[in-house]
Formats: C-alpha cells, sequence, structure tokens
C-alpha cells in the first residue's frame, strides 16, 4: 500500500450551539486540513496522486466553501442578523466542530473519485479531528 498526504491551511469562523467552553462565542481559526489517500499501486508517474492536482481540487472548494466563512448551526439565533449584514455564512444541520468539518472535506475529496482515507482537520496547533471513511 502507498500512502500520500497533503496540508492545506485555509481560515474559518463558528461558534458551538449546546457548549459550555471557549468555542460557544463567535471565534475564528487558522487551520489546516491533511489529506490522505491511498493506493495499492502507483499510477504511470511512479505517483498515488498529484499533490499539486489534491491541493488545487481542495484549494478550490475550501475558497468557495469555507475560507474566511463562518460556519454556523442552522439552529444558531445570530445567523439571520449576519445573514441580513451580508457576511459569508454557511448554514451546517450540525455543530460546526472539527469532526464535522473533518467530514465535510472528506466526503468531498471522495465525491471527486480520489482515493481518500482520512481527512484530519487541525483546529489549532494542538488539537485535531481526524474523519475516515468507510472504503466499499
Ligand atoms: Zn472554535
Amino acid at each position: 500500500m502507498y500512502r500520500v498526504s497533503k496540508s492545506v491551511a485555509f481560515c474559518y469562523g463558528h461558534r458551538l450551539l449546546n457548549y459550555s467552553g471557549k468555542c460557544r462565542h463567535l471565534h475564528g481559526h487558522n487551520a489546516r486540513a491533511v489529506i490522505t489517500l491511498e493506493r495499492g499501486g502507483l499510477d504511470d508517474r511512479g505517483m498515488v496522486e498529484d499533490f499539486t492536482a489534491i491541493k488545487q481540487v481542495v484549494r478550490d472548494w475550501l475558497e468557495r466553501e469555507i475560507d474566511h466563512t463562518l460556519l454556523l448551526h442552522r439552529d444558531d439565533p445570530v445567523l439571520p442578523a449576519l445573514q441580513q449584514a451580508g457576511e459569508r455564512v454557511k448554514v451546517l444541520a450540525e455543530n460546526p466542530t472539527a469532526e464535522v468539518i473533518a467530514r465535510m472535506i472528506y466526503e468531498f475529496v471522495a465525491d471527486r473519485g480520489y482515493p481518500v482515507i482520512e481527512v484530519t482537520l487541525w483546529e489549532t496547533e494542538t488539537s485535531c479531528a481526524t474523519y475516515r471513511g468507510v472504503r466499499s
């Protein structure tokens, strides 16, 4: 088995509902997603996947969907005011935790046909969450 990982940095804002820690307040993170792909063999270039191609695909999507965006639960009472003010908001059906963001990135990469096995979302330098998919 061969495994490669690509790291992509981005920023996002969020806050968590039903949570008593600091993340209950609106704030931002300088995050890093590490996308890990695996294949049993290499392609005719001797690669699992081209690092540049992975970065481009993920980077484009992150810039469109998450980078410099407030990720908020659909029940968050601050949502209408932020949307009315024209803020860049992405509404989720669940709390915008590192776990959920890792899964969102995983699902995007998997849907594009890449052999992704896991995505780790580093929310801070010391805290990360990993989503690992079940391969069919
Ligand atoms: Zn946070």
